[in-house]
């Protein structure tokens, strides 16, 4: 059913952000078209002109690139392609194929408002089909503007293989005459993503759910104009965890947000692999392999749960994996300016596994550079519990032997007679003022000998 050689395509409509949903349509056919060494084309469908804007392009195309979907070739602009869908649009004229209909929005309402109160489907009733020529002209002369319908077979079948949903079949009865050009004289979303996937040699289409019941229209139009149609698939709905529509009240952000907290891009292909595409891999694996382990037979009809704790996981991995510079380039906006490149780097080797987003470097580098933030209930309680001799002892030993830490701890041993989580719990509160972070040793050396002692005893005459 896939074709030996693969073209896939994105075709957003540049009206807002990308979301989840939209990221992850781009994902799937990236992945498509790379795991059968195709084509992945984008294209933008922006004929809307009064809800496209061109910010919303670009932050479209900046996504793309931050997620590391590459395409293929000059992107397209529906804007710019007025003239190729005059072209197919006077073919079908002259085919008789498509009508103009006069019908105001509001006739259009009246009448599916009746439709519906009559128990019927709700469909165009053919109104303007059979105008004859003088009809046409006296509707001209109210001011009429037309829209062009395509006029759809009275009988017949629409038959199709959808990717993820196996064989579809519509009855061409059910489908009223749609618009193919509005009345603004542009071509209309049926027609214009249909002629384009055709026209630019696009094999497969995976595209939301919301598209399915569009598919047999686009079919019609694509035989109309004997043109090669691609091979669907529609991907379930990306929903939040009680199954209702994803929103922002889920903690759905757009993508945009996301790489401005500084989610990372493996974290979210990680992710968005596992919405609605069953795999057997569960391991963070870096693009390239997600593309090698990409089947469209594993989409999954029903709708994919987000779990923003599930990103959150790969998120935490994908920082793991990260480089020390990597990891550095990550969390350096977080840092400083004035910090020195030497102690930057230092500070991000030793934190860089404990962080899920780089403004939680803000604590830190306050314990670090700064003084700790106050020690809460339970540190309190820690502290006075260890009493000042412990912290004055543990002070002298930093004194005697500066950051060498298993020195530092024998010496506060022999002191104190405090040793394992008896000893560390304190000074770890003591120097940090949390009960968890990264290894004491690692950060007694960023938190410096001098400073570390100026808190022990200050906190032991505080205590005293
Ligand atoms: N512009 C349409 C959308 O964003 C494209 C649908 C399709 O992929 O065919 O929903
Ligand atoms: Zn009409």
């Amino acid at each position: 059913m896939i074709h030996p050689s693969i073209t896939t395509r994105f075709a957003p409509s540049p009206t807002g952000e990308l979301h989840l949903g939209n990221a992850r349509t781009a994902l799937f056919n990236w992945l498509l078209a790379e795991h059968n060494g195709g084509r992945f084309l984008l294209r933008i469908e922006d004929s809307d002109a009064e809800r496209s804007k061109p910010k919303f392009t670009k932050q479209i195309m900046e996504d793309l690139q931050w997620l590391g979907l590459s395409w293929d070739g000059e992107i397209l602009a529906q804007s710019q392609r007025g003239a190729v869908y005059r072209e197919a649009l006077d073919k079908l004229e002259r085919a008789g194929r498509v009508y103009p209909c006069y019908c105001t929005p509001l006739e259009i309402e009246v009448s599916r408002k009746l439709q519906l109160a009559s128990g019927r489907p709700p469909r165009y009733a053919g109104t303007c089909r059979t105008l004859n020529d003088s009809e046409r002209t006296a509707k001209l002369a109210e001011g009429r503007k037309p829209t062009l319908r395509f006029k759809v077979p009275d009988s017949g079948l629409i038959e199709f293989v959808d990717l993820v949903h196996g064989e579809q079949r519509f009855e061409s009865a059910d489908i009223g005459d749609f618009i193919v050009q509005r009345a603004d004289g542009s071509a209309a979303f049926f027609f214009s993503n249909v002629l384009d996937d055709a026209l630019s040699g696009v094999t497969t289409v995976l595209r939301g759910e919301d598209h399915l019941s569009n598919t047999s229209r686009q079919l019609l139009i694509a035989t109309a104009l004997e043109l090669k149609v691609p091979t669907y698939g529609h991907l379930s709905l990306i929903t939040a965890a009680d199954g209702s529509p994803l929103s922002k009240r889920h903690g759905a952000k757009s993508l945009r947000e996301l790489r401005e907290q500084g989610y990372l891009p493996k974290a979210l292909v990680n992710h968005l692999f596992r919405l609605g595409h069953s795999s057997d891999l569960h391991d963070l694996l870096d693009i390239q392999k997600l593309a090698v382990g990409f089947k469209p037979a594993h989409l999954v009809r029903s709708p994919a749960r987000f779990d923003p704790v599930q990103l959150e996981v790969w998120q935490r991995q994908a920082v793991h994996a990260l480089s020390s510079d990597e990891a550095l380039a990550w969390m350096r906006p977080q840092l400083p300016d004035t910090l020195d490149s030497a102690s930057a780097g230092a500070f991000a080797s030793v934190f860089h596994q404990n962080l899920l987003l780089p403004s939680d470097a803000a604590y830190w580098v306050q314990v670090v550079f700064g003084e700790p933030p106050e020690h809460d209930a339970e540190g309190i309680k820690l502290i006075r519990c260890a009493g000042p001799a412990f912290f004055k002892a543990a002070a002298a030993a930093i004194r005697m032997h500066g950051t060498d830490w298993k020195a530092v701890t024998t010496a506060i041993r022999e002191q104190t007679g405090r040793k394992g989580p008896e000893l560390f719990k304190p000074l770890r509160q003591a120097l940090t003022g949390r009960h968890d972070g990264p290894e004491l040793a690692r950060l007694l050396k960023i938190i410096t000998a001098a400073r570390a002692i100026a808190r022990l005893e200050r906190l032991s005459s505080a205590i005293a």
